[in-house]
This record gives C-alpha cells, structure tokens and sequence, in this order.
C-alpha cells in the first residue's frame, strides 16, 4: 500500500493564529449552547466497526470514546442531525471560520493543502482513472480546490443518490475532504460515495486521525479538535472496516502531517501540569529544530501524524 511522507515548513502559527482560534472556538462553545446540540442526543456504538466504546474524554460537553475493537475516537451521545444541520448553516462559529479563520490562513491554505491536495487527487487520476477523468465533491464544495482540479478533469455537481430509481452519475473519482468526520449519518456518507463511484472509481478522504500523535498526546486539551465537527476520527483498523463492507480497497494511507510536535510542544509550554513520558518530552521540546523535524517526520512514516490522506478504490462488486 503506497505511503507518501513530506516535509515541510509548516508552522503551527501560520496555520493556527492563537488569537483567531481562540475566537472560534468560543463562538463553538456558544453555539453548542444555543442550538442545543447536547439535548437529546442519542448514544452509539463505533461508526466505523460498531464495537463498543470506552470513554475517554470529554470538550465541550461532548463525549469521546475510543472503540475497544478497532481504536477509533467517537462523539457519543451524537447529536440530532437537525441540530448540527442548523449549526452548520446558521451558527456564529461557522460563520466566524469562513469569514475569518479562512482568510486569515488563505495564502498558506493554499500553499500547504488545497495545491497538494489537487496535486495528489490529478496524480493519481493520471496513472489510475485515465484521461478526463469525471470528479464530485461530497459536502460541501471548496471552489479554488475545483478550479485546480478543472485544470485536467471535469468536475459534475454531486447526484442525488436519495433515489434508487434516477439515472445516477457515475464519477471516476469522489473527493470528501474534511466531510466524514462530521457527518451526522457517518455509514450514509461513505454509502453515498460508493454509489456514486463506477467499479473502479477512486475515493479520496482527508480526515483527521483519531490515533495520531497531538490528539494521544493532548486529548481534551487538543486545540485542533473541535466537536461538533469531529464526530468520529477513525483509526487505520477503523478505516479498513468501514471501507471494506462498503467494496472499497484502500491503495493509499498516508498521515502527511506536519504540525503534530509544534502543537504538543505549545499546549505542554501553556500548561506544564500536563506531563508527557520524559523521553517524549525531550523530544517535543528540543531546541534542535532538526530533531522536532525528524521526529515529526518519524510520525508520518508510522502514520500517528493526525492529518490522513487517504485513497480508495471502487470495487466490481460495489452498490
Ligand atoms: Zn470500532
């Protein structure tokens, strides 16, 4: 299975600007309140394998279990889909990231994952899907990554997979990036992907990891996670269940980030009473940029980096 690994100058700062996320993260902490997202919410077992979860840690009121057969981190109890649907489309926190988290971070956004993403996605288009391959985007769509995509594919408007009946599109290549993690109907999601794939097709996921490095390191502490838009962060096991029972075969799971040691290393600063594993936290908290790069680096070859990059083929025998 191919396994790509970058290095980059990435910065936790440029990415990240405390400042902004700080106001976000209390306009989340608002609108979780104000759309209810805590009432009646329902209990569940893990999306990925149905296994049962344990708990692990709470933000924002929200719980997180990690599933004791495949290892991947759930929100459980899930919130009403209606009440997410309403914070997503009327809520501050959204609001506040597009109209100033995004820009804030556009130009290295655009640098450090819309360019690689697009480059990634016409890569593998090239070798695997032909010439003009055909592209839907699942959720909601991102028009700069489509306008680069446009470059060499055609990109179609996602179908209504609702009715069984309808003449469906059947797309060479999906793309959900930073979709699944938040669906309210996680096994609906990736069952509407599939359909919408002809046998052969490719899925192309970014998600965050629900075993890389800052979350087991950071827990409820992880400035990155950020219910309810991390309802489920799968892990590699998680994955493959969840992919297989749908006829998909994964042909790529890379872990491509680079901000997991930086953001330990600022959270541990902040907050020395959260200690690490000695030997950890020298290595996070060197002062040789060169070992803090290894390190991070050593992360992405093992695939604990929390950034997933994640391909997967569309079988014969699909839906
Ligand atoms: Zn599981």
């Amino acid at each position: 299975m191919k396994r790509v690994v970058t290095g980059g100058e990435l910065t936790q700062r440029d990415m990240r600007p405390a400042d902004i996320i700080h106001s976000y993260l209390t306009h989340v902490q608002d609108d979780i309140a104000r759309f209810g997202l805590l009432e009646d919410a329902r209990e569940r077992d893990c999306p990925a394998c149905g296994g049962q979860g344990a708990r692990e840690f709470e933000r924002f009121g929200f719980e997180y279990h990690r599933c004791r057969m495949c290892g991947s981190l759930f929100v459980s109890p899930l919130p009403a889909g209606i009440r997410l649907a309403e914070y997503h489309a009327e809520g501050a926190a959204e609001r506040f990231r597009r109209e100033h988290l995004l820009p804030s971070t556009a130009d290295v956004r655009t640098r450090h994952a819309l360019i690689p993403r697009a480059r990634w996605v016409l890569a593998a288009a090239a070798g695997r899907l032909g010439l003009y391959p055909t592209f839907a985007q699942f959720g909601t769509e991102t028009p700069q990554l489509l306008d680069l995509i446009r470059a060499s594919a055609t990109v179609v408007s996602w179908p209504d997979t609702s009715q069984p009946e309808r003449d469906q599109v059947q797309a060479d290549g999906v793309i959900a990036f930073d979709e699944l993690e938040r669906a309210a109907d996680f096994a609906g999601g990736i069952h509407r992907c599939r359909r919408t794939l002809r046998a052969g097709g490719l899925l192309f996921v970014t998600t965050m990891s629900g075993e890389g490095f800052e979350l087991c390191m950071l827990g409820q502490r992880a400035n990155a996670l950020v219910p309810p838009v991390h309802l489920q962060l799968l892990s590699r096991r998680g994955w493959n269940e969840v992919l297989a029972r749908e006829d998909f075969r994964i042909v790529e799971y890379s872990t491509p980030g680079e901000l997991d040691v930086q953001a330990v290393a600022d959270v541990c600063r902040r907050d020395p009473a959260g200690r690490l594993p000695a030997i950890i936290d020298q290595l996070v908290h060197t002062d040789d940029e060169q070992v803090a790069r290894a390190f991070q680096g050593l992360l992405q070859q093992a695939c604990l980096s929390s950034l997933v990059h994640l391909m997967a083929e569309a079988l014969r025998h699909g839906v």
